[in-house]
């Protein structure tokens, strides 16, 4: 096992949509396994493949259901169902939303309470999860990244403007910075 570096914001690999699945083979197994490695090193709730680089349609999570329960595994090749969004502005205090790929920084994103995933594991089993609240919002955020969209892009005034400035200052939005968890301190 390894841990990956984090492709920040700007790379190309995060803008770009990702690629199915077709392999079930040792060489996913491997990149899964690095992906749980470098979730829980960052640490953070959620990874998926194109933030280490690899423009494939996998994610891996890591939380807790609303009774308490850890809730943590793989989606490869997902689809997502979303509830309707809430036209009423993001609250500054209860959805503050964190990116492994802009790192150190939080904005209020306004999200679907709930949501319906379904996609395989690495044993190609079928795996369907309803969720709601926080989860709801990981299932949404990792989508995403598979889409080539991060938090960032969807973010309304003023936190759209806040966010391209931050991005700018520190250097980002462009190809090639990245970050290596347990080695660089940038957790988000
Ligand atoms: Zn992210």
């Amino acid at each position: 096992m390894a841990i990956r570096s984090i492709h920040i914001t700007g790379s190309p690999v995060l803008h770009t949509r990702a690629n199915e699945v077709d392999v079930f083979d040792r060489q996913l197994s491997k990149l899964v396994r690095d992906m749980y490695q470098t979730m829980d090193e960052a640490p953070g709730v959620g990874l998926a493949a194109p933030q280490i680089g690899v423009g494939l349609r996998v994610f891996v999570y890591d939380y807790e259901d609303a009774d308490g329960n850890p809730v943590r595994g793989e989606l490869i090749n997902p689809q997502l169902e979303v509830g309707p969004i809430s036209e009423e502005p993001a609250s500054t205090e209860t959805e503050v939303e964190g990116c492994l790929s802009v790192p150190g920084e939080r904005f209020a994103l306004k999200r679907a309470d709930w949501v319906r995933v379904t996609g395989v594991d690495l044993k190609k089993r079928p795996v369907t999860i309803e969720a709601t609240g926080w989860l709801a919002r990981i299932f949404q955020h990792e989508f995403d990244h598979l889409e080539g969209t991060l938090y960032v892009d969807r973010l309304a005034e003023p936190y759209a403007t806040q966010a391209a400035k931050v991005i700018s200052a520190r250097g980002w939005g462009q190809a090639g910075v990245s970050w290596l968890p347990g080695v660089d301190n940038l957790e988000d």
